[in-house]
Formats: structure tokens, sequence, C-alpha cells
């Protein structure tokens, strides 16, 4: 296993639309394996293959709290069953934009079909933090980003932001 570095904004690749995966093999449990290491790394909650620059259909998720028993999850090509009508806001935040958080309204439920580590189907409905997370990261599988939930100044002062910051890492 190892830590992959995480790509954060304005890299292009996090507005790739992720490419849907044709067989669960050991290089793919390779993967996930590096991507759960980073994640608990970072520390987070969610993480999708194109944050480690692999634009496939892949997101790993833990919401377990601190001290409790680690409950990994890996959601191979995850599709949006059903979606609960009940709303639920939560403030979000993103390894791939660091220090950034914002206020989200989102389905309080979600049931979320996918394939499994050994590739196989399955279907899991989720509440609370975890059916906030499972959207925020198949968001990610789309090109999709939690600025692209705030007003269009917000967004352009946060880009500018990450700009600027990455002109002034590469003039150092
Ligand atoms: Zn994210």
């Amino acid at each position: 296993m190892a830590i992959r570095p995480i790509i954060t904004l304005p890299d292009p690749a996090l507005r790739t639309v992720s490419a849907p995966i044709e067989r669960v093999d050991d290089e793919l449990r390779r993967l996930m394996d590096d991507m759960l290491e980073t994640m608990y790394a970072a520390p987070g909650v969610g993480l999708a293959a194109i944050q480690v620059g692999v634009p496939r259909r892949l997101v790993v998720l833990d919401v377990a709290e601190d001290g409790e028993e680690r409950q990994p999850l890996c959601l191979v090509n995850p599709e949006i069953v059903t979606l609960g009508s009940e709303m639920h806001l939560h403030e979000e935040g993103c390894l791939s934009i660091p220090d950034v958080r914002v206020e989200i309204e989102r389905p309080a439920t979600v049931t979320v079909r996918y394939l499994d580590r050994e590739g196989e189907r399955n279907e899991l409905a989720a509440e609370g933090l975890l059916a906030t997370a499972i959207q925020h990261e198949i968001n990610h599988l789309d090109g999709k980003l939690i600025i692209d939930f705030l007003s269009a100044l917000k967004r352009d002062i946060v880009v500018r932001k990450f700009k600027k910051q990455a002109r002034t890492a590469e003039a150092l």
C-alpha cells in the first residue's frame, strides 16, 4: 500500500468525467488499498479515484468516528438508484480544495448500486454523513465539485485564490 498525492484545485483533471471500470481485478484492489491509505492519512471520509489522478469510476469511503472500528467501503461504478425526498444541510470540505467549506443541501438518504471489492453487485441504503459523502464522491466522478454549489461570484473568488497559490508555489 502507498499514499498517493492528492490533486487539488485548479488542476483541470478534477473536471474529468471518469470512465466506467470493466473488471475488478488485483490491480484495481491495489488502487483501492492505496486510496484508502491516502484517505486515512489525509484524513478524510471519502476519496474518488480522480483525486489521485486516476479517471476511473471508483470511490472509497469510511465515515467511522475516531476511536470506532474502521468501516472501509469501496464502490466501483456507483450509481444512485433513489434519493430521499427529505433534504439535509451539511457543511462539506474536500481534500482537493483544502481549507474551503461549503454549506450544501442534499437529499438526506440515498440508495446506491455498485460493484464491491470482489466485483459482486451490491446495493446500499445510506443516511447521515454516509449519504452526504456518497453524493459528494459520485459528483467527483462526473467532474463536479463543492464549489459548483456556490454562486458564480463566490466560486470565482475561490478559484482565483487557488490559481494564485499555484503560481506562488511555482515561483518558489
Ligand atoms: Zn471532494
